[in-house]
């Protein structure tokens, strides 16, 4: 594995006949520059003037496998504010991927674009061929910003692609992270209330997006007691009217009165201004990074709040995209047991944190550090990309 800086001469490249270029299999105007960052293994800012492209690699940790982790596309106000979502999402993926025993390390990317206006296929095909050059180390798929057809596209110039629309592909990771964030918020209703019955609970649901929509049918199939929020109010009204839900605006619902809270918008939600606010008994959902700090975790502990970490809870759809990678190629049942027994891991992690007398976020850092500290689930065989042997 080339573990190894690339710094590509940067080429005169035509922008009017770019994509051209590219399709013929030409070179980028690539830039590759290491951002030193203490704790991390590596950590690339990669630009192509020819095609606008800003884009930072992080890979935060390879002990188990290589990095594994999602191309997140948002128009971030300064780079700074890039490289901090870029460094706190790969260390949560390297988390993530511990305690979910996959075989693979923390890595995770941003490319700083407008998804709406900015995405072309230039700019992509240009981010696909930097990760090409890591040779391995670092496996990208969809995030925030970015679908599954982008990631279609990124893998014109890398193999390092997990999540296509492609037959032998694990596809969109959204269903089973909502699955097995359902799981999540049984184990929390269970420690809670001794029973993970969902009827007449009162579960209040922030962000009907991807993992969302699929998430709030379970529940209501289940017999939850559903209030939902969403910035978009089309869809907020829609889903309300299709579940009989009762709605709250977006800077209300983190104050919901409810059993259990459940995110699945933005991180940074749990900070010194919402957490006095909070009137959940629970909190379990599927967005990345909810704690502002890790500190954050306690402030919950003295609301006596219980709180599922994240990283825990919503790995259903990493727990799906490494299945795709296997040897024997992707079947879909493997990754439904896996997913399911997210709530034997939460519920370890409950039991874990009571005795310790401790906060269940640090619970799940020290599982997630054990693991690392003594390669446990860590990657025999190399990953194979079936995309590559069968088009
Ligand atoms: P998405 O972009 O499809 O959906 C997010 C939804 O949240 C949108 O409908 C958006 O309008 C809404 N939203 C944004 N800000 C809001 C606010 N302040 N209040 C209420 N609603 C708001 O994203 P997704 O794929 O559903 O992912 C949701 C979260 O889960 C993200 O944090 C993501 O990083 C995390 N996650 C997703 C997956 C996955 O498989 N998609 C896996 C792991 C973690």
């Amino acid at each position: 594995m080339n573990r190894q800086l690339l710094v590509e001469k940067t080429v005169k490249t035509p922008k009017k006949r770019l994509s051209t270029l590219i399709q013929e299999g030409k070179k980028f105007s690539l830039q590759m520059e290491k951002i030193a960052v203490e704790g991390y293994e590596q950590v690339i800012k990669v630009t192509d003037k020819n095609v606008g492209l800003t884009a930072i690699i992080a890979i935060h940790d390879t002990t188990l496998g290589p990095a594994l982790g999602g191309i997140r596309i948002y128009p971030y106000a300064k780079f700074n504010d890039a490289l901090e979502d870029v460094l706190r999402l790969s260390k949560g993926m390297t988390h993530k991927s511990a305690v979910a025993e996959v075989g693979y390390g923390g890595g995770k990317s941003v490319i700083i674009a407008d998804p709406k206006t900015e995405k072309t296929p230039e700019l992509l095909m240009a981010f696909g061929a930097a990760v090409e050059k890591l040779g391995g180390c670092y496996i990208c798929a969809e995030d925030v910003g970015c679908t599954t057809e982008d990631v279609k596209t990124v893998r014109r110039s890398t193999k390092y692609v997990v999540g296509l629309p492609h037959a032998k592909s694990s596809g969109d990771p959204g269903p089973f992270t909502a699955w097995g964030t359902f799981r999540g918020i049984q184990a929390t209703l269970k420690q809670l209330f001794g029973s993970k019955k969902m009827e007449k609970r009162a579960i209040a649901v922030q962000g009907l997006g991807n993992v969302g929509k699929h998430l709030i049918d379970h529940l209501y199939w289940a017999g939850a007691d559903l209030i939902l929020s969403d910035i978009d109010s089309v869809l907020l009204k829609k889903m309300a009217a299709k579940y009989g839900a009762r709605t709250l605006p977006p800077d209300q619902i983190l104050k919901a009165e409810c059993d259990v809270l459940v995110p699945c918008a933005l991180g940074g939600i749990f900070n010194d201004q919402t957490i006095p606010f909070l009137r959940c008994k629970g909190i379990a959902g599927s967005a990345n990074n909810q704690l502002l700090k890790d500190s954050h975790a306690k402030a919950l502990r003295d609301r006596n709040i219980l709180y599922a970490p994240d990283f825990v809870i919503n790995a259903g759809g990493l727990l799906n995209v490494a299945a795709e990678l296997e040897e024997g190629g992707y079947y879909p049942a493997q990754p439904r047991a896996k997913v399911h027994r997210i709530y034997d891991t939460l519920m370890a992690i409950y039991e874990i944190a009571t005795r310790n007398k401790e906060s269940t976020h640090e619970a799940a850092l020290a599982l997630a550090s054990y693991r690392l500290k003594y390669g446990i689930g860590k990657r025999v065989l190399p990953p194979t990309f079936h995309h590559n042997i069968e088009k």
